[in-house]
């Protein structure tokens, strides 16, 4: 065995516990330290690879001297780009077991990972308020579990038709149409990938002043359509965490005869909350649904789950026929399912926050995400300069400057706030915009007064 490697082994306790001070000593300060740091300039050259190498106690060294400066606190309470969620404690113990456990959880031929996977997803199931005929499994995010979804729709789609896109190509389908009123940038990298093509999206136009969709403009949408239609309901928009009328547009369903995908990244946590849950009313009626986990479950990158009532098509596009796999049977092994063969035991982190907090822990999360949000809105409304662009449905707030909101003028604000609070920009209803998105555990009011004081002494 080489040197080092044998050196590390005969180590490991020791080693293991100098990284559990170091990432117990940054958990401790990752509130207070720069929510993200000003890059260097200029970058530095990267490193060149080690001869010999050095072990795994110098490599620590030389991450937190060159690395970790310059890393986000992404993990912390003030960052609130994109949707980011962070991970609680629990989260962390399973993530950390993920990676001393190693599985490789996708075949019954060593079957426990796959069981607890099950067993996850069950949870997850009850949590949305899904029925049992909603089959779950794990992908990496939102971006692939809208793929997976919609790759469903697509054979779906062939089923009308007499035809296996997955044996034959999409050829035979012709033009197929994916109607959305505001769909996440990923569906349109999902229908690329899928051979759908991009410009399969139509939009449908929105309700006034909303970004849900019209449902009397996806009816005429779907009767004016001579082919085949999938829709992508939309449960929980970036801008305005906006949600479609999931009830109305499964009963246009029952007219048209349509796939309906619904993108429930991050909204499908207004389940948890009972004064927000008519939001996805109706999100069991979906035919394959997405929902984000390293968002507003908070366990960490890269996990989120698709949900479909039909798994058989799902098996048909996925499956991974080899002789040393096991068959299909009633319940295909995931390996059978996903775009990955092989992949980590993804579910452990979701598994052991959801053992830990259970529903009243993960409601509890929820909650005071959009009561932060909606502290920060109301603050907003008061400050000077300010304005608020849409009125905060759950844990996003969107705003702007009140007078000459500028893209650059706003990419300034945010800069100057960065090291503060993170916010990233967008454009809502042709209004350049800034968004603080809430869905960490961490967050508390305390982080909300500390943003309002830093919107308030920023320049502009
Ligand atoms: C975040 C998000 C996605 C994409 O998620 P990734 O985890 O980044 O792949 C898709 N849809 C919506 C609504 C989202 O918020």
């Amino acid at each position: 065995m080489f040197r080092g490697l044998a050196a590390d082994r005969d180590e490991l306790p020791g080693l293991l516990e100098h990284v559990q001070a170091h990432a117990a000593a940054l958990l401790k300060a990752v509130g207070e330290r720069e929510v993200v740091p000003p890059p260097p300039s200029p970058l530095p050259a990267p490193a060149a690879l080690p001869a010999g190498g050095a072990g795994a106690r110098a490599a620590l060294e030389e991450f937190a001297r060159r690395w970790e400066p310059r890393l986000s606190s992404s993990a912390g309470p003030r960052y609130l780009g994109f949707v980011t969620g962070g991970v609680t404690p629990a989260a962390l113990v399973g993530d950390w077991l993920t990676g001393a456990w190693d599985q490789n959880s996708n075949s019954s031929l060593d079957g426990a990972g796959q069981e607890l996977e099950r067993e996850t997803l069950g949870w997850l199931r009850e949590l949305f308020g899904l029925s049992v005929e909603h089959h779950g499994t794990f992908v990496s995010g939102a971006t692939m579990s809208n793929t997976v979804g919609l790759a469903v729709a697509r054979e779906w789609l062939g089923e009308r038709l007499g035809v296996s896109p997955a044996e034959d190509g999409t050829g035979p389908l012709g033009r197929v149409r994916v109607l959305s009123g505001s769909p996440h940038s990923s569906v349109a990298k999902a229908l690329s990938m899928l051979g759908l093509g991009r410009r399969a999206l139509v939009r449908v136009p929105l309700l006034p002043g909303r970004e849900a969709v019209d449902p009397a403009a996806l009816e005429a949408a779907l009767r004016e359509a001579d082919g085949p239609c999938v829709v992508v309901a939309n449960a929980g928009t970036v801008n305005t965490v906006d949600f479609d009328d999931l009830k109305a547009i499964a009963a246009l369903r029952e007219r048209y005869g349509f796939w309906l995908h619904v993108d429930a990244a991050f909204g499908a946590f207004a389940a948890l909350s009972p004064e927000h849950a008519h939001l996805v009313a109706g999100l069991d009626l979906a035919d394959s649904l997405c929902v984000d986990l390293h968002k507003w479950l908070n366990v960490p990158y890269d996990s989120a789950v698709q949900f479909t009532r039909r798994r058989d098509l799902q098996a048909a596009v996925f499956q991974n026929s080899a002789a040393y796999l096991g068959p299909l049977g009633d319940t295909p092994d995931t390996v059978h399912l996903t775009p990955e063969n092989s992949h980590r035991l993804r579910a452990l982190a979701a598994w052991f926050t959801l053992y830990a907090y259970g529903r009243d822990g993960h409601r509890e999360i929820v909650e005071r995400c959009v009561a932060c949000a909606r502290a920060l809105g109301e603050a907003i409304e008061e400050l000077p300069g300010l304005r608020l662009l849409a009125p905060v449905r759950l844990n996003v707030v969107c705003f702007t400057l009140a007078g000459d909101p500028t893209a650059d003028r706003l990419a300034e604000l945010a800069g100057r706030l960065s090291r503060e609070v993170f916010v990233t920009p967008t454009v809502y209803d042709g209004v350049p915009a800034l968004r603080a998105a809430f869905s960490n555990w961490r967050t508390t009011d305390a982080d909300v007064r500390r943003i309002v004081t830093a919107l308030r002494d920023a320049p502009r």
